[in-house]
């Protein structure tokens, strides 16, 4: 029967009295490889570096809580939104919120106002952080929002034009120039566990985006068990983590996979830290050779151009020495291709969710590479089982939905009830991913159970996609499902039914249809951030299926649009 407690290892103590700010900022006990000295973050662009020396990232932190708190009157359980491409004092302004005992939420710098308002709305923002380029967004969505423009805060850009507004770089110094206004947030031991530090988003099983409620506990654990994974600070042949190392971040700090993963994980590990804030591929190659990047943390889309591009050949990137992919499924043909331009690498997948607060399995350190397209093995301290659909256990190597424990855990979806009460089942998490796993706990991901599709790695919520497509004025019903794309990994196909005055107008002329679908994806590229536009196409149907009690037959639309990809001409 499918049920593994992890053998990967034994988790040490984690700590559940502590901030993450605190964690990875201050408490030197828990803390093994890292670094006093050099840089923990670099800007790629500018090359600005920033470290635990001379003003630092504790004392810029410190100077940033003084200030939102002077300021802003920032405290506990507020929420500071934070809408901007990664930037040198992104975590900054993580951990000066932490510190005030208030919580964060990053949402994605290319957010229309209508995504940004619904962020700022669900989270009840007190303040707004963002980036020059995001700024007109930004004050257009915290006006609509009820939001006041004196709460919306700048990151400082070279070459930007900040004079009118009030930046980080003008509250670090104020904050630190002022009497101190809080007290550090501390925790009560246990508190860890219930206290609020993210929200981030995700649609869960179904449904439009909800904010999942991070306690500071769950991230920590994430850490210290990717730490214990990869025998961190122990001295063993090809140690994959270690003081010195350099990684790149042009992963966004947004998506928790960043955030976690290639941050917090990597600062405990001692390593620097290159942060891009708009990926460019060209420039990424060119950035992995200038700053002799030595691990990268990708999503697939950047290794299928890895494995293609002709640019590619000009490199040596003999120096790097791990590559994981996560997010998405990779294919095993994609990885064999890898290695022959990294041979240097150890490679392999990651998996995990929001939900568990990142990784949930990884491939062994025994096993130098793990080329077979599988997730890797569970990290220690976390359970898997495999369900089948009646609710019994699935055998070793039979499909069915990963459900795990794991210390890692979210608490829920922010004021949602129902909803958490779907995913988060006493102590259980249900991926709503297929999966088969074998008794070493290594899984291979082999579909999603769960509505959500993954463009590029971000999640796209159908539901939401659905909502926005009935604002259409020739449209009645609709159902956006997946189809298969090689270098996005899914794109989002929306089938329509229409209005009987437009359904007649496309009976009578093909060009009528084709005005129609392009009005309906315009509609959606208009109001939806671009990795949501129909890329995947409009389908027109006479009705959506559902079962008698009305639920919609995703599944069968699904099914649907995958036969008309391999004949594009079928008809419904
Ligand atoms: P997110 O919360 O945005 O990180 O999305 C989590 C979802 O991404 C998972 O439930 C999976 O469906 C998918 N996912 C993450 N990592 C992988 C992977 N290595 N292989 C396949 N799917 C993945």
């Amino acid at each position: 029967m499918a049920e593994v407690v992890s053998p990967a290892g034994i988790l040490p103590h984690i700590p559940d009295d502590l901030t993450l700010a605190q964690f990875i900022l201050d408490a030197e006990h828990v803390r093994k490889p890292v670094r006093k000295t050099g840089a923990w973050i670099v800007d790629d662009q500018s090359g600005r570096k920033i470290g635990l020396e001379e003003v630092s990232l504790r004392a810029r932190t410190y100077g940033l809580a003084n200030a939102l708190s002077i300021r802003y009157n920032i405290q506990e359980d507020h929420v500071v939104l934070i809408y901007s491409p990664n930037h040198v004092d992104y975590l900054v302004a993580a951990w000066a919120a932490h510190r005030l005992g208030a919580a964060v939420s990053g949402a994605n710098p290319l957010f229309t106002v209508d995504e940004l308002v619904y962020q700022i709305n669900t989270v009840k923002a007190a303040v707004i952080i963002t980036h020059p380029d995001s700024l007109n967004v930004a004050l257009a969505s915290a006006h609509a929002a009820g939001v006041s423009a004196d709460r919306v805060i700048l990151f400082d850009v070279e070459g930007a034009d900040t004079a009118q507004r009030v930046t980080v770089e003008l509250l670090v110094s104020q904050g630190l120039a002022s009497v101190p206004n809080f007290t550090e947030r501390k925790l009560a031991p246990g508190e860890g566990k219930t206290k609020v530090a993210f929200l981030n988003f995700s649609s869960g099983t179904t449904g439009r985006p909800k904010a999942v409620a991070i306690p500071h506990y769950a991230p920590i654990a994430n850490v210290i068990q990717l730490a214990t994974h990869h025998k961190v600070g122990e001295d063993y042949a090809g140690q994959r983590f270690k003081p010195g190392d350099v990684c790149c971040a042009v992963l966004p700090l947004y998506h928790i996979y960043g955030l976690v993963f290639n941050a917090h994980y990597a600062f405990f590990c001692g390593l620097t830290v290159v942060l891009t804030a708009k990926y460019n591929f060209l420039e990424f190659l060119k950035s992995i050779t200038r700053h002799r990047i030595t691990h990268l943390m990708l999503v697939p889309p950047h290794i299928v151009l890895l494995c293609k591009h002709p640019a590619v050949k000009s490199y040596d990137f003999s120096h790097v020495r791990y590559i994981t992919s996560g997010a998405a499924p990779l294919s095993r043909e994609v990885m064999e291709q890898l290695i022959q331009i990294f041979p240097n690498a150890d490679l392999g997948q990651s998996y995990g969710l929001t939900e568990s607060c990142t990784v949930i399995s990884t491939w062994a350190v025994d096993k130098r590479c793990d080329l077979s397209g599988g997730a890797g093995q569970l990290l220690p301290g976390i359970i898997g089982r495999v369900e089948k659909p009646d609710g019994t256990l699935a055998d070793f190597d039979e499909p069915g939905e990963l459900v795990v424990k794991t210390q890692a855990l979210a608490l829920g979806y922010a004021n949602n009830l129902e909803a958490t009460k779907e995913t988060f089942v006493n102590g259980w998490l249900r991926t709503g991913d297929e999966v088969k796993m074998n008794r070493q706990g290594e899984i291979v991901v082999l579909d999603r159970l769960k509505e959500m599709l993954k463009v590029r790695g971000y999640q796209v919520a159908p539901a939401e996609l659905e909502g926005c497509i009935l604002d259409h004025p020739d449209v009645t019903d609709t159902c956006v499902v997946g189809i298969q794309d090689e270098y996005s990994g899914e794109l989002p196909l929306a089938f329509v039914v229409l209005r009987p005055e437009p359904a007649k107008r496309v009976e009578e002329s093909p060009q009528a249809a084709d005005e129609i679908k392009a009005s309906i994806m315009k509609h959606v590229a208009d109001n939806k951030v671009g990795y949501k536009k129909l890329a995947g196409g409009v389908e027109f149907i006479v009705a959506v299926p559902k079962n008698p009690s009305g639920k919609l037959l995703r599944r069968v639309l699904r099914d649907k649009a995958r036969e008309m990809r391999t004949k594009p001409k079928a008809k419904l």
